[in-house]
């Protein structure tokens, strides 16, 4: 029997036969999982637990009914702009503890570490706010051979617990079609662990082989949805091309992560909300989002950082809209916030986080954006992954959940 913040419920112990009355736990599908000191056990709720009980009379009328209209129908876009919009901290603290309440009720206290190995910062692509940009002189440009990927993914799995890597390049076709499958078979024939494919456009038949490999998802994001703004800072790609991508993507089975950057230039509150509306409409299983951060050497480099206010608005209102998604904080928001940027994101409806496996001789010159955070690794790896293979099985099984209800999953 425990007992947390929602009352008494009956937990399976039978993985941890040694546990006494008065230990603190964690537990994940009803199943006791670890244990954890008091002291930690204090830091996670203060972390996951909603804070304050708001005094919901304090409320504007008109933003209360918009919080309580999401659990019966979608919001419209004027909705969404009202609560982007909000600069008041009263309505500001009910709309991220109406995130996190929706989290808990939709995902329990579900909430995983995922990994990043960045593998090449060679890219054709020439986007105007990336560090890794072709004629960028300020990104030191390396390619991790196979076997070094292959070898930074089994470490993360097999010796620190990982079960989901993201392999990610710029568009680098250096790295041909039959190598990823190649990479993608050796990982899935070491490891247990879902793998996803941040690899930019190349062909829908390649995707479709690497699928076939053993890929579970792609992480590609739309960038913004403003079709104008997208096609003057991606000179040579298009808008309509990188969402053909995405729905022929889906198409195939693949679990989707996408989303878009805030503050590009010209980007407008509006211009979020159909962000906003562009990313459930595509039904994306994760949602990233993150704030541009201007990196040297870029046409946008003196332009100033998106906000992390608005970042973490935009995390509570996807959550609202979709709320059995994955969510990661991302190490943007990290960047411009800190170990702070985490905690308000796992507070605000977001329920996991991305961690930087690349080799330390190659992550400084990954420089999408400078100054990128690390911190307090370890205290979230021990908590937030289990090594047990129960634990890949309870990822599968959130995964397969959303699939089911879109009646999509395709195997794997
Ligand atoms: N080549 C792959 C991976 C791109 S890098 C692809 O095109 O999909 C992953 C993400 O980093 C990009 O999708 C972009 O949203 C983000 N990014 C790039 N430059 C950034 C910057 N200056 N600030 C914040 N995020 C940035």
């Amino acid at each position: 029997m425990v007992k947390d913040s929602r009352g008494e419920k009956e937990i399976n112990a039978m993985m941890m036969p040694d546990l006494k009355v008065g230990d603190w736990i964690l537990y994940a599908s009803n199943i006791a999982v670890h244990k954890v000191s008091e002291e930690d056990a204090m830091e996670i709720l203060a972390l996951l637990e909603p804070k304050s009980h708001i005094d919901l009379s304090l409320l504007d009328k008109e933003f209360l009914d918009i919080l309580k209209a999401c659990h019966t129908r979608g919001l419209e876009r004027d909705e969404i702009i009202r609560l982007l919009k909000t600069q008041d901290p009263t309505e500001l603290e009910a709309l991220f503890s109406e995130a996190n309440t929706i989290r808990q009720a939709n995902l329990k206290d579900f909430f995983c570490i995922h990994g990043i190995v960045e593998f090449s910062s060679y890219c054709v692509r020439n986007c105007h706010y990336c560090g890794l940009r072709r004629d960028s002189g300020d990104a030191g440009r390396y390619r991790m051979s196979a076997s070094e990927i292959v070898g930074a993914v089994e470490d993360a799995v097999n010796k620190r617990g990982y079960k989901l890597i993201v392999l990610q390049s710029g568009d680098d076709f250096y790295y041909t079609d039959d190598m990823l499958v190649d990479i993608i078979r050796m990982i899935k024939e070491r490891c247990k662990v879902f793998i996803f494919m941040s690899v930019g456009e190349r062909s829908l038949e390649g995707y479709k082989k690497m699928k076939a490999a053993g890929a579970s998802g792609v992480l590609f994001r739309f960038e913004t949805s403003s079709r104008e703004l997208y096609n003057s800072i991606h000179p040579g790609q298009s808008y309509d091309e990188r969402i053909a991508y995405l729905k022929g993507m889906k198409a195939m089975g693949y679990y989707v992560a996408s989303g878009f950057l805030i503050g590009l230039p010209g980007q407008t509150l509006d211009g979020i909300a159909d962000d906003i509306i562009t990313m459930k409409s595509l039904g994306v299983n994760m949602v990233t989002v993150g704030p541009f951060i201007p990196s040297a050497d870029t046409p946008l480099s003196e332009r100033p950082a998106g906000d992390a206010m608005t970042t973490l608005k935009v995390i509570a209102i996807a959550r609202l809209l979709m709320p059995k998604t994955k969510i990661p904080v991302t190490t943007a928001l990290e960047t411009i916030e800190s170990e702070e940027g985490r905690r308000l994101g796992l507070s605000s409806g977001g329920n996991s986080l991305m961690f930087n496996l690349t080799p330390e001789r190659y992550r400084d010159f990954y420089r999408i954006y400078p100054n990128k955070y690390h911190g307090k690794e370890e205290m979230w790896e021990k908590y937030g992954l289990f090594k047990e293979a129960l634990s890949y099985k309870m990822l599968e099984k959130k995964m397969f959940e959303v699939f089911e209800e879109e009646g999509k999953y395709s195997g794997r």
